[in-house]
């Protein structure tokens, strides 16, 4: 009889889950606790990544790749079934909010984007960490 490990997660791993718990919780302060898909606060928000982050891992924190999205509302259906009504609203959507030419762009901007080393990923962990504390202030001196 064989014995699966699961495969313990490495420290850039982590790092990376660490720094996209982040980013959310910045975006969410950017742009509300709403899911960008339906205007409403739908259950299990998180972040979706426009070009993903196995194709295009140059662009996991880059804010315009990523749109709040509830997961059981349109997330799910965008990787299950591209041709799940949700998720061809979905797309819809996103186009209505950062145009037809979405993928286009990204796909210039991943050209400037550097490689996500072990030295990047600390360093713009660091800014994201002092970006969302200046975010937090921000909020509650309105
Ligand atoms: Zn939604």
């Amino acid at each position: 009889m064989k014995f699966y490990r699961i495969k313990p997660q490495s420290d850039v791993g982590k790092l990376k889950k660490k720094m996209d718990t982040l980013l959310f919780r910045i975006l969410v302060l950017k742009r509300d606790k709403k899911c960008e898909i339906h205007n409403i606060e739908c259950s299990n928000l998180g972040p979706m990544h426009l070009l993903s982050k196995q194709t295009n891992p140059r662009l996991r924190y880059c804010e315009e790749n990523i749109i709040i999205a509830g997961w059981y509302c349109s997330h799910y259906y965008t990787h299950q079934n591209s041709e799940d009504e949700r998720a061809i609203y979905a797309k819809k959507r996103i186009e209505e909010i950062r145009g037809k030419d979405y993928r286009t762009n990204l796909l210039i901007y991943e050209r400037m984007c550097p490689t996500l080393s072990i030295t990047m990923l600390n360093m713009m962990y660091a800014g994201m960490k002092q970006k969302y504390e200046e975010l937090k202030k921000e909020k509650e001196s309105v």
